[in-house]
């Protein structure tokens, strides 16, 4: 039997793991095609002055089952490590813990009663076992339903926006939930019910690079640091800034924008095309830095405080230790937002100051000297707002054009963004593909 060429186009986790799948199958002939120089996408990583480490922030959930069998096969089991992770927050110009019971009864932003009713709210919600029941509510009003007005505004009004920017208006309360039950099953696993989180020594550069070494072994031909810029869906031809690849079947994995711009024409007018363009996406501004010292104990301090131009302060060594990056402290300033005018209108150095400048006064004592190195990095596609009804308009994997295929994490259902997720859904569109193509599937 002749193999069917398969073309992935996007070499982040969903087109890894497609990948993954596909090599696992001897009737196909896998080639995954980069825009990049690294594999990754937005898990990827880059140098940190002489150290290197994730360009974004990552870390395991003792519930990423899909993540952690990857880990597994890639013989990587012992380098995986488990941390409590301490949160803070700042309100008030006070930096306050929150990480366990007695954190919580001396928690200055809510009153007791405040506090009962945050605790019932969040076991109501972690019981809650389907979500899209919830698909028809914005995500404020029913919140403020299930915890009061005062509880809604004070914390988690402030936490929407940091993971939502503006868009929290427009989101279901099914974004929420599934947030909820992540962060909660990570705290309800563990015998000491702490949040514990994990990584790979070495971060995601050392799972993506044996990944990918993996990958070409099992005969997957690896494109990177060229990227696509059409499909011809009528000649079968994948258009790149120097080669033409001949496909028998196409998977798209990038966000839906630039898969409508690659498809242009040749994507018919229809529910399809009005899904994908009538998506709103997420994107997000990433201050990365490398510190002499550690801002706090803290793997995340969320912030109570709206005048700070970043919507978070993650210091990441809390979590990976300061040996990842030489007795160094790493810390990601992220600002999410669904403007364009962020992405589009964007001074570089200007961010910088202002980030490092607001950083200074959370932390007065931290002084320019302090700062060894600092990276942005402005990702403008991260995920589609999850808006009313979002869950019940996905689409299926296969386009209304033959053997074009699209997997990407607008198809994320009931989920939040994150790469347990991700690689679950390359899984699902890898076998929906073999089975509709009447090969034999690796899951049948
Ligand atoms: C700030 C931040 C923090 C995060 N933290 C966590 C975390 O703690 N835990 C967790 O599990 N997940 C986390 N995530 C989410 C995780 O990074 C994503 O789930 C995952 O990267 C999604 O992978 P993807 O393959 O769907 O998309 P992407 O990573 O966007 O991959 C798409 C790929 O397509 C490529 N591409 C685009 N256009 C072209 C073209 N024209 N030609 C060829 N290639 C192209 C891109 O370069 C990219 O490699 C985080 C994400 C962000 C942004």
């Amino acid at each position: 039997m002749k193999k069917q060429n398969i073309i992935i186009i996007g070499g982040g986790i969903v087109g890894m793991a497609a990948a993954w799948e596909f090599a696992k199958n001897s009737n196909f002939s896998v080639t995954l095609v980069e825009k990049q120089p690294t594999l990754g996408g937005m898990s990827t990583w880059d140098a940190i002055g002489q150290f290197h480490w994730d360009r974004y922030y990552h870390v395991l959930l003792s519930r990423d089952s899909e993540t952690l069998q990857l880990i597994s096969e890639l013989g990587l089991d012992d380098k995986l490590f488990w941390t409590t992770a301490k949160s803070g927050f700042f309100g008030n110009n006070r930096l306050v813990s929150l990480s366990g019971a007695l954190d919580f009864i001396t928690f200055p932003f809510l009153s007791l009663f405040q506090k009962v009713r945050l605790v019932f709210g969040i076991l109501y919600i972690s019981m809650i076992k389907d979500g899209s029941k919830l698909e028809k509510q914005y995500v404020r009003t029913w919140m403020t339903k299930v915890f009061g007005r005062r509880v809604y505004e004070r914390i988690w009004d402030p936490l929407l926006r940091s993971k939502l920017g503006k868009g929290k208006e427009e989101t279901s309360a099914v974004f929420i939930w599934a947030t909820i039950k992540r962060l909660y099953g990570a705290r309800s696993d563990s015998a000491d019910k702490q949040e514990k989180m994990g990584h790979v020594e070495g971060g995601y550069a050392q799972i993506l690079q044996i990944w990918e070494e993996e990958l070409i072994k099992k005969g997957v031909v690896i494109v990177k640091n060229e990227p696509v810029l059409s499909v011809d869906t009528n000649k079968n031809i994948v258009n790149t800034v120097s080669s033409k690849y001949i496909f028998d079947q196409i998977l798209i994995t990038t966000p839906s924008p630039i898969a409508v711009d690659l498809l242009g024409r040749d994507l018919p007018e229809g529910d399809y095309k009005k899904f994908l363009t009538g998506q709103k996406y997420l994107g997000v501004i990433c201050l990365r830095l490398l510190l002499k010292k550690s801002l706090s104990p803290y793997y995340v301090i969320n912030l109570l405080d709206e005048t700070l131009p970043f919507t978070g302060i993650i210091e990441s060594t809390n979590v990976i230790g300061c040996d990842q990056v030489g007795g160094n402290h790493l810390v990601y300033l992220p600002r999410y937002s669904v403007e364009e005018d962020e992405f589009s209108k964007f001074d570089e150095k200007k961010i910088e100051q202002e980030f490092i400048n607001a950083l200074q006064k959370v932390f007065p004592e931290l002084k320019k000297e302090d700062i060894i190195t600092s990276t942005l990095s402005v990702e403008r596609f991260v995920q589609p707002l999850y808006t009313l009804d979002y869950g019940n308009r996905i689409p299926s994997f296969s386009l209304p054009i033959e053997g074009v295929y699209l997997a990407n994490t607008s198809m994320i259902k009931n989920a939040t963004l994150n790469n347990n997720a991700a690689l679950k859904l390359a899984k699902e569109a890898a076998a929906k593909e073999m089975v509709i193509e009447g090969v034999n599937s690796v899951y049948s």
